[in-house]
């Protein structure tokens, strides 16, 4: 999950955030700066309160349905599903503080994990530290990239793909390691 794109997969797809939220977004946020115009306890502000009051519901019904689909098209031909164990309060607190609250991630990994329950779809959570700094190729560290670095290209084995699919990768190979040594136990 990041900062330019919704989410990213270790078979390469990166899916953006959808236009139609970022539209009504706008929107609400429209509203809400005409709500300082208006006069408080009158007609017209209680108005434009009901209407910023179903904006917000829309909003947040739109999110979920899309939420619902894409979790539906990640997990149709997955046999195993592994997110990054994000601690959504910390990060909250962090940079991605805006987007990652807008984007409404922990909404998206509940509904996520219900539709794997619903369609036999292994689910597990892997520890996220590090991910985009292990190369998924090689498995050599390769530091800290900034948030502008956008390509991973690894110096050890050359593997060279986008940032975020890197990360995706690594979390797959985790998230299979863990699998495998849970069976030979
Ligand atoms: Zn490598």
């Amino acid at each position: 999950m990041g900062f330019d794109f919704f989410v990213a997969t270790s078979d390469g797809e990166e899916i953006k955030r959808p236009r139609f939220l970022k539209i009504l977004q706008r929107k609400l946020k429209l509203l809400q700066r005409r709500l300082k115009n208006k006069q408080k306890g009158s007609n017209n502000r209680h108005k434009l309160n009901q209407r910023i009051a179903r904006l917000h519901q829309r909003i947040s019904d739109t999110r979920k349905d899309w939420h619902f689909k894409l979790a539906h098209h990640l997990v149709k031909d997955a046999g195993m599903i592994f997110v990054e164990n994000i601690n959504f309060v910390s990060w909250q607190r962090g940079m991605l503080s805006k987007q990652s609250a807008d984007a409404g991630f922990g909404q998206f990994v509940n509904i996520l994990e219900w539709v794997c329950w619903k369609t036999d779809t292994y689910f597990a959570k892997v520890d996220k530290d590090g991910t985009s700094q292990t190369c998924p190729n090689c498995g050599t560290h390769t530091g800290k990239k900034y948030l502008e670095v956008r390509i991973h290209k690894c110096p050890e084995c050359g593997y060279t793909t986008k940032r975020d699919v890197a990360a995706a990768q690594e979390v797959r190979n985790r998230g299979v390691t863990i699998e495998m040594l849970r069976h030979c136990a």
